[in-house]
């Protein structure tokens, strides 16, 4: 259980040191599948987007990979992931021992963050559904699009607010 707000970023399991400030509620966590990185943010993602791009869908090795937006500023990492430049306009992140995908961020907005969604913790934080549906034109052709989920759908890039 992640009860104490973690101070200075980036972290390490090494270095990291509880805050004797106790004030600030952690509102959302997640980790890996092994649970060797895990992280915290004080507030619950943005929006949820599905992302149905060819390079989401290998990385996930899913139809597609569900990202949750928050602050950049706002996710604490216990321990900090791998990264790796994916395309030219954006890196993401995973856990060198499990290999789960953890985040990814696009160098033309450095304030949001994409959390990939699957990793949060259920329980403590209010997730709202995925609002969102982008890059169709890059989906899996033998996936179908689930009927009357009310997430708006974009061909490419959507429009949506990330922050
Ligand atoms: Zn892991
Ligand atoms: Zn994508």
């Amino acid at each position: 259980m992640m009860s104490e707000r973690l101070i200075s970023l980036p972290l390490s399991s090494h270095n990291f040191q509880p805050s004797t400030h106790s004030n600030n509620l952690t509102m959302a966590s997640g980790s890996c599948a092994c649970h060797y990185i895990s992280y915290t943010a004080s507030t619950p993602p943005t929006c949820l987007v599905n992302c149905h791009c060819t390079t989401c869908r290998k990385q996930a090795g899913a139809p597609y990979q569900t990202w949750a937006f928050f602050a950049t500023d706002d996710i604490r990492w216990l321990v900090n992931p791998t990264e790796r430049q994916s395309t030219n306009v954006s890196k993401r992140t995973f856990c060198p021992k499990c290999g789960s995908t953890l985040s990814m961020l696009q160098h033309s907005d450095l304030k949001s963050i994409a959390i990939a969604a699957g990793t949060l913790n259920e329980g403590k934080t209010l997730i709202p559904p995925p609002s969102h549906h982008i890059f169709l034109s890059e989906k899996a052709s033998w996936f179908k699009l689930p009927e009357g989920d009310g997430a708006k759908r974009w061909d490419n890039w959507g429009v949506y607010e990330k922050l």
